[in-house]
């Protein structure tokens, strides 16, 4: 069971990364509102502990360092709207895919979109619930399965929708796995504090526009089956991410369809953990990030 309750990584304002556990004034629940953490020591998975030193934050990143993060498994189709919206059945097993680590990126980082997926409309957005895995898992009962999970955050899955379907070989991880297109968190919320991760609702604004709204619920494969499905035959890792899928409301689901351009600002929320924010950067041929 880890000390921490909300778990965020920060720039601190003395230069310094740090992992925290967040201090949120009484009645705010929005991680990406953290002013200050107490200091964490040690493994995050493992032993550490929660110091007494407390650190002014001055920029939120991506709440896994990259070296604590191991396989990020997506899900598609998880939502039955979102299915329909997509013109596809309903899926009778969990439809898994893959997004390279180099996609993740923090909860204010801007969305680059490289030349190649500039060429074509097709830009779309994703709101999802995070699982983060904080303990080894294989073959593990749908009643054991949340046992293993360290906490939640919010990510878009960000989606060019010509190189995931026509240009993407079958497989979706091309149009889905551009560098930066996997911006989460703000934080990570704990099973301590997040009892039942199948009862919050989740959102996207676009511009300030809301595009998506539902909740958790709606999910076919909640994250005890989801887990319990995942582990068979296949070992979750700490640090293993698993974006469990999109509601309904993306731009390719709409009549005229809805396709991100530059210069956009898009915000996904999920109650209890709150709200990532980044900004659609159209980069210049050539661009380094
Ligand atoms: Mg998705």
């Amino acid at each position: 069971m880890p000390a921490f309750s909300r778990l965020v990584r920060f720039l601190a304002k003395n230069g310094k990364v740090y992992y925290g556990d967040a201090i949120l004034p009484q009645g705010v629940t929005d991680l990406a509102k953290t002013k200050a953490a107490r200091v964490i020591k040690g493994d995050i998975f493992g032993k550490h502990e929660v110091t007494d030193a407390v650190e002014d934050v001055r920029l939120l990143l991506a709440p896994l360092a990259p070296e604590d993060v191991r396989t990020v498994r997506c899900l598609g189709l998880n939502y039955a709207l979102h299915a329909q919206e997509a013109g596809l059945p309903l899926p009778k097993y969990p439809v898994l895919f893959f997004k390279p680590a180099t996609s993740l990126s923090g909860p204010t980082d801007p969305i680059p979109v490289h030349p190649i997926a500039q060429e074509e409309l097709g830009l779309d957005y994703e709101c999802e619930l995070v699982v983060v895995i904080g303990k080894t898992a294989r073959d593990v009962p749908e009643s054991e399965a949340l046992n293993y999970v360290l906490g939640y955050a919010i990510g878009n899955d960000v989606s060019h929708r010509d190189w995931q379907v026509a240009r993407g070989g079958g497989q979706w991880s091309l149009g889905k796995g551009f560098d930066g297109w996997a911006p989460y968190g703000p934080g990570i919320v704990t099973t301590e504090v997040i009892k039942d991760p199948q009862t919050l609702q989740i959102s996207t604004r676009l511009n300030g526009q809301t595009v998506q709204s539902s909740n958790t619920a709606d999910q076919i494969f909640s994250v005890k089956k989801t887990i319990a499905f995942l582990s068979r035959g296949h070992t979750l890792l700490p640090g293993d991410l698993i974006w469990t899928g999109t509601p309904s409301g993306v731009g390719m689901g709409r009549n005229p369809k809805l396709w991100m351009k530059d210069g956009d600002v898009v915000e996904v929320e999920l109650e209890g953990v709150g709200i990532v924010t980044n900004k659609v950067e159209f980069l210049k041929e050539g661009a380094r990030l």
